[in-house]
């Protein structure tokens, strides 16, 4: 019914996260009412998506350089680690403005039924920062779902031969919920009752 040409843009919209049939026709129609210029903005602007982006070399979060901007801060704490899941979830962290130390991104959680181990994260990387940094607490900031506190049970059997402090964030969170989805208040508030795990 509708020219080829919008029929695409849904079904491009609709393969996106949260977004359905409705939405994704609600979208493409706003689009369509768009100036040309606009649009193309909007073209380029995912077209060029990855470009020039990496993932930071020592924290796995997103990067124009090697290092990225929150470890290359020398104001910032290099004895606190959060180790969170994905790049989204130091956004979150980021915003409530209670965290001074760094990140370190997994890059996932441990997932059998999605196939995911935990050579899968990058778990290695972090016993490797821990050997070689002088870090003092790792805070588990996984999401509180099934795959986020197993992996947070993981991980702190990985670093228990270690002997650093461990917490994890308090139980404030929803279960089930996303990290990026908490409110500022509830995020910081899990992050100051964080306790020891
Ligand atoms: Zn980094």
């Amino acid at each position: 019914m509708l020219p080829k040409a919008v029929q695409k843009v849904i079904e491009q919209f609709g393969k996106l996260p949260g977004v359905g049939q409705k939405t994704a026709e609600r979208l493409a129609f706003y689009l369509l009412k768009q100036h040309p210029q606009k649009l193309e903005d909007f073209g380029v602007s995912v077209k060029n998506l990855r470009q020039n982006l990496l993932f930071c070399e020592v924290c796995h979060n997103l990067s124009e350089t090697n290092r990225c901007i929150i470890c290359q801060n020398q104001k910032r704490d290099p004895s606190v680690l959060c180790v969170v899941e994905e790049v989204l979830d130091i956004m979150a962290f980021e915003k409530t403005g209670e965290f001074n130390g760094l990140y370190h991104v997994l890059q996932g959680v441990i997932s059998p039924v999605n196939g995911v181990g935990p050579q899968d994260l990058t778990i290695d990387s972090l016993k490797e920062r821990i050997e070689n940094e002088n870090i003092s607490e790792i805070i588990l900031a996984t999401n509180p779902t099934i795959e986020g506190e197993a992996t947070a049970l993981y991980i702190s059997k990985v670093l228990q031969p270690f002997d650093i402090k461990m917490t994890r964030i308090a139980r404030g969170l929803p279960t089930g919920s996303d990290l990026e989805y908490a409110d500022r208040l509830t995020l910081s508030r899990s992050l100051q009752g964080r306790q020891e795990y």
